[in-house]
């Protein structure tokens, strides 16, 4: 098994102002857990290009990303007061949409068996008008309306601490996209409730399981077996994205779930699992802790290769099971009606 990385220094350049959670040493931290878990024969590294802009308008309304360009023309600022921008986050921002689709087309050609965004400023949190929670581009979105587009079945699989509101609100009538979500409920940005099930012709293809804080590795596992292999099943899904965002880890500052390194790792193959190889891709979202970031993103890049590599034990235990049950009888047993 193999897999492809794509990253970029100018991904280093974006700076959200001293004090910001969401700095270049996250990134760093990535690289590095991806460099330490010794399957480095497995990983090839790729350069992420600028993101074409017909291709990010797919997704975002052309003056959307003309304020943000403009803004960093002229030396940054806040677009809210979470989400910042610097000289060279336009350029950033780019790289970190250009690398999802360029792994599309790399793994079209056979290069690898799963691939890895490996960039920053993270995605989720944009919708198509506003850019928010640290995001400017919403990058997995970008590529699944190319590979929708070009006749794909897509799931998107949000494993973020954080509901991925702006993928969501993307893909809400498009029944071609799936979107699944596991976060911490109630927690910023407040949105991802159970019955946010998709509207129009994509009712029921967003499915939101919204966790208490202190949900383990096993209710997450238990949301996978449950909900999430059913719902992928049914869509009749050809291709997979992760949004895979790792401040879930116990360890993590701004979140209160209790996951493990070892719990992303089981949750990536099974996920990774559920399509053929080459049709996989791994996009990083948030994840605050820079240790826990390493271990998470070593025991991931082991996985998505076959191989194993475990800083730490899967957690169990905890509440949250109920909220699977729930999630289940909305999207399973069509108990909406009910809730
Ligand atoms: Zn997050």
């Amino acid at each position: 098994m193999s897999l492809l990385v794509a990253t970029h220094d100018e991904c280093l350049l974006h700076d959200p102002g001293p004090g910001h959670p969401e700095r270049s040493l996250r990134l760093t931290a990535v690289l590095d857990g991806v460099r330490s878990a010794g399957v480095a024969d497995a990983v090839t590294w790729v350069e992420a290009p600028l993101a074409p802009l017909e291709q990010l308008t797919r997704i975002h309304p052309a003056s959307v990303l003309e304020r943000v360009e403009r803004l960093c023309e002229a030396g940054g600022g806040a677009i809210d007061p979470d989400t910042w921008v610097s000289a060279d986050s336009w350029n950033a921002a780019r790289r970190a949409a250009g690398a999802g689709l360029d792994l599309i087309e790399r793994l079209r050609a056979g290069e690898a068996d799963v691939g890895w965004s490996i960039v920053r400023p993270p995605g989720h949190h944009a919708t198509a008008g506003k850019q928010m929670g640290f995001c400017l581009v919403n990058n997995v979105s970008v590529a699944a309306a190319a590979l929708a587009d070009a006749g794909e079945r897509v799931a998107i699989i949000d494993i973020d601490a954080h509901h991925g509101n702006g993928t969501q609100d993307i893909f809400w009538e498009d029944p071609r996209v799936l979107f699944v979500s596991l976060h911490q409920y109630p927690w910023y940005p407040y949105t991802g409730r159970a019955d946010e099930i998709g509207g129009g012709e994509g009712r029921w293809s967003t499915v939101n399981i919204p966790l208490p804080a202190g949900a383990t590795g096993q209710v997450f596992r238990r949301a996978f077996d449950e909900v999430i292999a059913p719902v992928v099943a049914r869509h009749q899904t050809t291709w997979i994205l992760v949004s895979a965002g790792f401040d879930g880890h116990r360890a993590d500052p701004i979140t209160d779930l209790g996951l493990s390194s070892a719990d992303y790792a089981d949750l990536a193959a099974d996920i990774l699992g559920l399509v053929p190889a080459g049709r996989r891709l791994l996009f990083l979202e948030g994840g605050y802790d820079l240790p826990a970031l390493r271990d998470c993103a070593g025991a991931v890049a082991a996985t998505a290769v076959g191989e194993r590599f475990r800083p730490e034990s899967p957690t169990s235990g905890g509440p949250g099971d109920d909220h699977v049950e729930v999630a289940r009888g909305i999207h399973l047993e069509g108990a909406l009606d009910l809730w």
